[in-house]
């Protein structure tokens, strides 16, 4: 149940042009059963507002969403107020979700104005090797290091991750490096597991509607970053987003990572114009994975290029420094030295919008910077 709003007094249906008689008679029943009083606003009756008199009734995502699935129902309108959690009203400010643990390294920062950077190698391997990526990645200026020890795969015969033993590379390296880590949960089962080595929970592009998963991270408290079906709209995204927020965790990181195409120059279509369709949407920060949607590691700069100019609030990229070693997404993974050059690109991009990026380590000409995050 939604929180921290006033609850919407007012609701706009469109109804389709074909609907009958009986569908009509339907909605007002469902409307009246709700505690809402109607009126159509055209002559057409295909615009009906539903209110509700003030201190009735139960929040309105519920409502809404009985409408949406009336037959009749082409859409159901904003009304004066936002009624659910992601949405941006004029009133409500960005969303900023700090990750990482202070006291031992700068956290990162999303939101607000400030960029941050997540990069690592697609799943957690040899363990020096992810020693050596955690240390270049933080040394390039990324404040969060990624790696999966759950790996979402499509075929189950492909390799699946080191799984339990996967998580203990993660937090030995995690104290090493003293940088925080995200990696992805696949199962409701796991959140209480990975979340005591996890800084930040990763709800995989395959997972985005896997409900009960979406409940229980919303439930442990740690920072979710959810990536987009690859088959999503921008509504079910946000919606996914909501399963999370409305289970009590305000602290959901979106991630733009490509949409199915029909071309396969690239592995999938990276979609920036919802990019910055989100950044007036939601108050929630959106970041983007060009490495996943370009499947090619030189396409991957362009990409973030494109992402951060789009108003993306950070960007998770996929860094290793020998692709030939590793068992998934190779071909995508970016060596260290490209990398330290697309931080050099992001920074400079951020800058030019006025932005902050936010460094893992206190640098001076930063330190003015640091100051004024929210
Ligand atoms: C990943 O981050 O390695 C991954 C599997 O991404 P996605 O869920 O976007 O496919
Ligand atoms: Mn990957």
């Amino acid at each position: 149940m939604p929180t921290g709003s006033a609850n919407p007094t007012a609701m706009l249906l469109r109804l389709r042009k074909n609907a009958t008689r009986a569908d009509l008679e339907a909605v007002l029943k469902l409307a009246r059963e709700l505690g809402y009083e109607t009126r159509f606003l055209d002559g057409g009756r295909q615009l009906l507002e539903a209110r509700r008199p003030e201190a009735a009734g139960p929040g309105a995502p519920p409502d809404r969403s009985r409408f949406e699935d009336m037959a009749c129902v082409a859409q159901v309108l904003d009304a004066a107020e936002a009624r659910e959690l992601a949405e941006r009203s004029p009133d409500r400010p960005d969303t900023v979700v700090r990750v990482g643990d202070s006291a031992t390294a700068f956290p990162a920062v999303f939101g607000g104005g400030c960029v941050s950077l997540i990069g690592g190698p697609c799943a957690v391997e040899d363990e020096g090797r992810l020693t050596e990526v955690a240390q270049a990645v933080r040394r390039a200026g990324g404040t969060l290091l990624r790696g999966g020890a759950f790996k979402p795969r499509t075929s189950p015969y492909s390799f699946q991750g080191l799984g339990a033993e996967g998580l203990e590379r993660l937090a030995r390296v995690r104290a090493a490096v003293e940088i925080p880590i995200v990696t992805e949960v696949l199962d409701p089962r796991e959140v209480e597991r990975v979340g005591a080595t996890c800084d930040m929970f990763q709800v995989g592009s395959r997972s985005m509607t896997n409900f009960a998963l979406l409940r229980e991270v919303g439930a442990a408290g740690k920072p979710v970053l959810l990536k987009r079906g690859f088959a999503a709209t921008a509504r079910e995204f946000l919606l996914a987003a909501e399963y999370v927020l409305a289970a009590g965790n305000p602290n959901v990181v979106l991630c733009e990572r490509g949409i199915r195409g029909f071309d396969d120059v690239t592995r999938n279509v990276l979609d920036v114009g919802t990019v910055a369709w989100l950044k007036q949407a939601t108050h929630l920060p959106v970041i983007v994975d060009p490495s996943h949607a370009a499947g090619r590691a030189d396409l991957v700069r362009p990409l973030a290029r494109a992402a951060i100019a789009a108003g993306a609030d950070g960007l998770i990229v996929e860094v290793h420094p020998d692709p030939s070693e590793v068992h998934s997404d190779g071909a995508q993974a970016l060596p260290l030295d490209e990398f330290r050059r697309l931080v050099r690109d992001v920074r400079a991009l951020v800058d030019l919008d006025g932005r902050i990026f936010v460094a893992p380590e206190r640098e001076p000409e930063t330190e003015r910077e640091m100051e004024t995050i929210p």
